[in-house]
């Protein structure tokens, strides 16, 4: 790939006018001009910004955003009807230029994985993808469809593979969830915004089952992604031993102090707030989780200038699924309106989502040995981060994806 310029996850400028070289999936080599290496195809991009594949570090790919209105959706649909929806979500989200995503819960148990699998294989066009496979939550919790007016005998038993209540129910779905393939575990902390009950910052599960989940995930050299809106839960999760704070919304200085001494990254989903206000009015979600969601959202913008000011660092997660999948890339210029500059919002989404999801080795570089995971933008991302909203070219593992 020729590229004009080269942003490439870790320097803090572009380079100028050059190529990079992507043999047997990796990257072999960043070359200064405008070369064509024998045997190889040649992608001009002389006026274009080459950038490493995105991450985003929150995603529920196989779900739809519409179906908020009617969570009993998840009761009816077939795996089959599942398999087809992920992976038109997989593929637009490649599309939109994120080449790898960690998924952070699946309603119906281990359709993420299913997804995950069938991509490794080659067989459909999507992400590279760490998954948790199911929610870990209590009875009732934001994690868990007990949906009212539902009787809970109606409810398949795989929209609730993760609810436990005390340390050694939760020990014990930690475990099954790392046998069955999971690549980190997800705890619902606090209360979520779109779930029936609770409040948004209220904790959940407690400080020992959240620390029985982090010890078993440690053990098997897994990360633990703990949903925490709360200042209380943030601060609990931080202490049991969860390695990312998904949300964060409500998230306190001590908290922030707490998040940087222990070297815990934030994941905030700071434009989704504005989707859902605006579509779920439009679709008729329940006043229930309009409500929830202003009252958290311009609080956790303002957590994250405190946050990203104090030098905690935040890794790029949208939270899509909540919504849609492809425009993933519209939390960039949030990021940059609230403190970062453009240079560490793309950092947040390379190379620092990278070492949070332990895959350094693999993604977040345009650096020798890692995957050949590379965009493209026409003109320059650090003068209009919006740019990054209309992915001119992507390529995963060398291979251009149409
Ligand atoms: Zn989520």
């Amino acid at each position: 790939m020729q590229c004009g310029a080269l942003i490439d996850g870790i320097s803090d400028t572009p380079q100028r006018d050059v190529t990079v070289v992507i043999q047997g999936g990796r990257i072999a080599a960043i070359e200064a001009g405008r070369r064509s290496p024998p045997g190889l195809p040649v992608i001009d991009l002389a006026d274009h910004t080459c950038l490493p594949g995105l991450i985003d570090m929150h995603t529920h790919i196989t779900e739809r955003p519409e179906d908020t209105a009617d969570l009993t959706v998840y009761f009816r649909r077939t795996a089959a009807e599942q398999a087809a929806l992920a992976r038109q979500f997989a593929a637009a989200t490649l599309r939109a230029g994120f080449t790898t995503v960690r998924n952070l819960g699946a309603y119906n148990a281990w359709t993420d994985r299913a997804l995950r699998d069938a991509i490794n294989r080659g067989e459909v066009a999507g992400p590279r993808m760490q998954v948790v496979g199911y929610y870990l939550t209590i009875p009732g919790g934001g994690g868990d469809l007990l949906v009212p007016a539902v009787p809970e005998a109606d409810i398949p038993a795989d929209v609730r593979r993760g609810v436990a209540r005390g340390p050694a129910e939760f020990r014990a779905k930690a475990q099954a969830a790392i046998d069955g393939g999971a690549d980190l575990l997800k705890v619902i902390a606090s209360g979520a915004v779109l779930a029936f009950g609770g409040v948004p910052g209220e904790p959940e599960m407690t400080p020992e089952e959240i620390a029985a989940v982090t010890a078993v995930a440690h053990a098997a050299g897994r990360k633990v992604a703990a949903h925490a809106h709360g200042a209380r839960s943030i601060r609990e999760a931080i202490l049991a031993g969860a390695d990312t704070i998904e949300h964060a919304s409500l998230i306190d200085d001590e908290g922030i102090a707490l998040a940087k001494a222990h070297g815990v990254a934030l994941s905030m989903d700071v434009y989704n707030g504005d989707y859902i206000d605006s579509e779920g009015r439009r679709l008729g979600w329940p006043a229930e989780f309009l409500r929830k969601n202003a009252e958290t959202t311009e609080a956790q913008r303002q957590g994250f200038t405190r946050a990203h000011a104090a030098g905690v660092a935040i890794v790029y997660g949208t939270d899509a699924g909540v919504y849609p999948h492809g425009l993933n890339a519209r939390q960039f210029p949030i990021m940059v309106e609230r403190g970062m500059t453009a240079m560490e919002a793309i950092k947040s989404a390379t190379s620092v989502a990278a070492r949070y999801m332990g895959w350094s080795d693999r993604v977040g570089e345009v650096t020798p040995g890692r995957y050949g995971d590379v965009i493209a933008v026409r003109g320059d991302p650090l003068a209009d981060i919006r740019l990054l909203q209309t992915v001119d070219v992507v390529v995963k593992g060398g291979r251009v994806i149409d």
